[in-house]
């Protein structure tokens, strides 16, 4: 039996070897902490005290399968949390529930792409995305996040990679891998480049609640309100339900016959599956009520600013290993300093692997999120702030003794 050729190129940042690696080293009796994906519940932190209630409520009515594109209870809550959003000229049937936003990236790329057909993602990339793309037997091509702009891609260098088979760009913001947020002013002009080539935006904002330091976020889809914008969110990391499977996306500006057709063949990719996981869909409406429970985890004193002011500060204590500090999610995507740990150029799952061996600290490293360069590495900043100190201090240990095992 031969497996299918589209799945050749498809690989799990975060669940691959490296994580494999990690369980092997985990089976064999040690205590490993795995960084490898945001998965707070996992962390202990609780799930809101307004979901439990809403999932116990729901229990006789989720039982049954729901509308194809979700509850219409869902939808109300997430129409006014997009309206409150500045969302413009959209109704209930512009949204559509799934299971995570990871179901929904499949379910675009399928509705979207013929073969050969591109999408500009970024690098770093979340690879959700490029493999939903590759699933679809599309091409994904990516364009530069500057870690020198606080990880911020660039407008001009983002249209210098759109030829006459690009269709979309996907935009991750607040992102993941690096946890930077954007500007308005980077947002409309990548708006403008998507106008003048007629693309579609993707325009993750799965972390759009989760921010820091005053941050505000701005939906691009507020800022382009008449070109077709898809905006994917959810409750996985705002509310701790990575496991309930909740997500979904608002599709506007697809006003047009064209756009008329798309979102018809989202119906029926949905309707193809049912629906999805009607829990979830039933904890939507409170999740969305509850925003107090996300504001005070990202506040000072709350679990993930003191995990990221941990984190921080520990890489900036460290030698060889610097950051750019994020203003949102629950990421960093960190540099080791080339001059000093020389990691051959495709070894950094190498490195990741060793480094679970030697230290039982498991992180992704940047190829993980088609990331070239082979000297970084994401922190997931979920352990308790003295576990991520101690964490980041084992790491940069064990680059100092890098070199010396390699090259001597
Ligand atoms: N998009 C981004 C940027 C993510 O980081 C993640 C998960 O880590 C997802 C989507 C997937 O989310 P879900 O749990 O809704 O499938």
């Amino acid at each position: 039996m031969q497996t299918a050729d589209r799945t050749k190129k498809i690989a799990s940042g975060t669940r691959g070897v490296v994580y494999k690696e990690a369980l092997r080293v985990q089976a064999e009796g040690n205590k490993v902490l795995k960084m490898n994906t945001g998965n707070p519940a996992a962390f202990g932190f609780p799930v809101p005290e307004s979901l439990k209630k809403a999932i116990a409520d729901a229990v006789q009515k989720a039982a049954a399968y729901s509308e194809s594109t979700g509850a219409k209870e869902a939808k109300e809550a997430i129409l006014a949390y997009d309206l409150s959003k500045g969302f413009k000229n959209i109704s209930e049937k512009d949204i559509y529930l799934g299971n995570g936003v990871s179901e929904l990236a499949e379910m675009v790329c399928t509705a979207l792409l013929n073969p050969g057909d591109e999408v500009l993602c970024p690098c770093p990339n979340y690879n959700l995305w490029s493999n939903s793309v590759l699933l679809a037997e599309g091409k994904p091509v990516f364009y530069e996040c500057f870690e020198d702009r606080k990880w911020m891609p660039d407008a001009e260098e983002i249209e210098s990679h759109i030829s006459d088979r690009t269709k979309a760009i996907v935009i991750i913001n607040p992102n993941n891998p690096t946890g930077a947020l954007y500007s308005d002013e980077l947002l409309k002009n990548i708006a403008e480049v998507a106008k003048r080539h007629s693309l579609v935006i993707f325009a993750d904002e799965i972390y759009d609640r989760l921010l820091m330091d005053g941050a505000k976020h701005t939906s691009m889809a507020a800022l382009a309100p008449d070109q077709p914008v898809l905006t994917f969110n959810g409750l996985s990391k705002s509310h701790i339900v990575c496991g309930f499977r909740c997500g979904w996306m608002t599709a506007s500006g697809f006003t047009d016959e064209e756009g008329e057709n798309f979102k018809t063949v989202l119906e029926t990719l949905s309707s193809v599956r049912l629906c999805s996981n009607t829990f979830a869909q039933y904890c939507v409406p409170a999740a969305l009520a509850d925003p107090a429970y996300t504001v005070e985890m990202m506040s000072p004193g709350g679990r993930l600013y003191e995990r990221r002011e941990a984190t921080v500060n520990a890489v900036n204590d460290s030698e060889y290993l610097s950051v750019i500090k994020n203003t949102g999610a629950l990421y960093c995507f960190v540099r080791i300093d080339p001059e000093r740990v020389h990691i051959k150029d495709g070894n950094d799952k190498q490195f990741a692997m060793e480094l679970v061996r030697d230290k039982h600290i498991m992180v992704v490293p940047g190829s993980g999120f088609d990331y070239p360069k082979p000297n970084y590495f994401r922190i997931v900043m979920l352990p308790e702030p003295e576990e991520l100190a101690k964490a980041v201090h084992e790491i940069d240990d064990f680059c100092r003794t890098y070199d010396e095992k390699h090259y001597r």
